[in-house]
């Protein structure tokens, strides 16, 4: 194959290595990144946290189980040994396609970063289906902010209900609803009732926190939906055990600080007051595949993600890849597997091309392999779904351990995390439990600097309005 027909024909001519930028530090990013550790190019990774967060685990954060640091090892530090990849912390603004370019801010500093080969892999956010005036009073969980705000909110509404002398706003305060009933939504929702029934058992004066009412609502006839009817079920009816209320066929109408409305599948439209609401009903993609598609033949679906060729690549840019919750391939869920197999599928791609074993058009297609998924529902009990295998409860639940403690980035997360279980499991300590005023008010904090209204951030009740 000779230089004229590789994409790599640019950095030959000008006889340089190949330049790869990678967007996004995520579990698409990261792999993509190590993967071509030892292939002959230069890698830049830019993302907008320096860290690479184990999303997967955040809800225990929320909760107080784990700390910030087991989920979020720095990025830098991951690949510090692999001298042909540097780390850029910087917001991707723009992508010129044509310039092969990519801009990005970092505080006052912007900067571009040219590129031969181009990843994206800067995954989703959460979704209020258009009503995104949701978000501030029913946060999603995202990001290390969110589940640090989530904790506070959490955390206290039950300070909050120990305080106050009103027995209606003490009942709303000792209301949350988690809506979404995926494995977010279960994983939160047990989490709660774990803390309201066991943590914080005898540890306030005036109120009772196994009183709390934890309602897990979703517009769906079935909770898991993923998972299947058999295991769905068993969720459900652990999640009733620890005392949760299910509403399902219950589409959300409207959030505020008080509570939310919901309309049942006979037409019924019903208040519920509750101080603290949790999002996690569904996902939007990174607006950088819109940016992309608007510049090549590539389309987005209605969730924003790419629809991108078998190679994960753009219709007609063999050198632009497209992996992880941002893509959009033969109905490919949006889970950590399918953005780390394809982030090592793309590095691959793309070391044999510059190896000068393969042209773009020789490439394979990518395969996702399958490997099962599991969500936990409370202590002890999860469920976990392998091809046809279906397993719920105990023994679910250990599998759920070993595939987290075996994922986690780095000896000590592991190490911290076996401890924080340990401690979680055999003695219902949560060592995590301190929340600070800035996880409650920074997003409304936010709001007002760039752009909220001060008049409506200033009357809101605080945590968990
Ligand atoms: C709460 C929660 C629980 C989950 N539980 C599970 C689970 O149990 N099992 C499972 O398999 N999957 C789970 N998932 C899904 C899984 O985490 C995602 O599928 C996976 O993270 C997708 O990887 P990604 O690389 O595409 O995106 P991400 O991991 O989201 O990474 C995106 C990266 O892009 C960066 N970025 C975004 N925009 C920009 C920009 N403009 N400029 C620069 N950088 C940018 C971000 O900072 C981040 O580093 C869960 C997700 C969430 C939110």
């Amino acid at each position: 194959m000779d230089a004229a027909n590789s994409h790599d024909a640019g950095a030959q001519n000008a006889g340089r290595r190949h330049r790869v930028v990678i967007i996004g530090s995520g579990f698409g990013g990261l792999s993509a990144a190590q993967a071509l550790a030892k292939s002959d190019v230069d890698v830049t990774l830019v993302a907008k946290t320096g860290h690479h967060l184990f999303q997967p685990l955040l809800y225990q954060v929320a909760t107080g189980i784990l700390s910030v640091g087991d989920i979020a090892p720095s990025t830098r530090l991951i690949l510090r040994e692999h001298k042909n990849i540097t780390v850029t912390l910087g917001e991707v603004d723009r992508i010129d396609v044509a310039g092969r370019m990519v801009h990005a801010v970092a505080g006052h500093i912007d900067f571009d970063l040219p590129y031969d080969s181009l990843i994206v892999a800067a995954g989703a956010n959460q979704s209020y289906f258009g009503n995104d005036h949701f978000e501030r009073y029913a946060p999603g969980m995202k990001t290390i902010d969110d589940a640090l705000e989530l904790r506070g909110r959490i955390l206290g509404s039950f300070e909050l209900a120990e305080l106050t002398e009103d027995e209606d706003e003490r009942r709303r305060l000792l209301t949350f609803i988690v809506v979404g009933a995926g494995p977010t939504g279960v994983e939160m929702v047990g989490q709660i009732g774990e803390l309201a029934h066991r943590t914080l058992k005898n540890s306030y004066r005036r109120i009772d926190p196994g009183q709390a009412r934890i309602i897990l609502i979703d517009a769906a006839p079935a909770v898991l939906p993923p998972f299947g009817e058999r295991l769905g079920r068993a969720a459900r009816a652990r999640l009733e055990q620890l005392g949760v209320e299910v509403h399902l066929n219950a589409m959300v109408t409207d959030v505020d600080s008080n509570g939310i409305e919901v309309k049942d599948s006979d037409g019924t439209v019903r208040r519920i007051a509750a101080a603290c609401k949790i999002w996690s009903a569904g996902v939007q993609a990174s607006p950088l595949g819109k940016m992309l598609a608007d510049q090549t033949e590539a389309e987005v679906d209605r969730a924003g993600r790419v629809l991108v060729n078998k190679d994960l690549s753009l219709p007609g840019h063999p050198e632009i890849f497209v992996l992880g919750d941002m893509m959009s391939l033969d109905n490919l869920p949006g889970v950590s597997p399918v953005a780390i197999q394809g982030g090592k599928y793309v590095a691959r791609q793309i070391d044999r091309e510059v190896e000068g074993q393969q042209s773009p058009s020789e490439r394979p297609p990518f395969k996702y392999f399958d490997k099962g998924s599991m969500a936990t529902v409370s202590r002890y009990s999860a469920v976990v779904k392998i091809g046809r295998v279906e397993l719920h409860g105990f023994i679910a639940w250990v599998m759920w351990l070993l595939v987290h403690l075996a994922f986690l980035i780095g000896f000590r997360n592991r190490l911290a995390a076996l401890f924080s279980w340990g401690m979680h499991i055999l003695g219902d300590k949560r060592s995590h439990l301190s929340a600070t005023s800035r996880f409650v008010y920074g997003r409304r904090a936010l709001d007002r600097v760039y752009g909220g209204s001060i008049a409506s951030s200033l009357d809101e009740n605080a945590p968990g309005s």
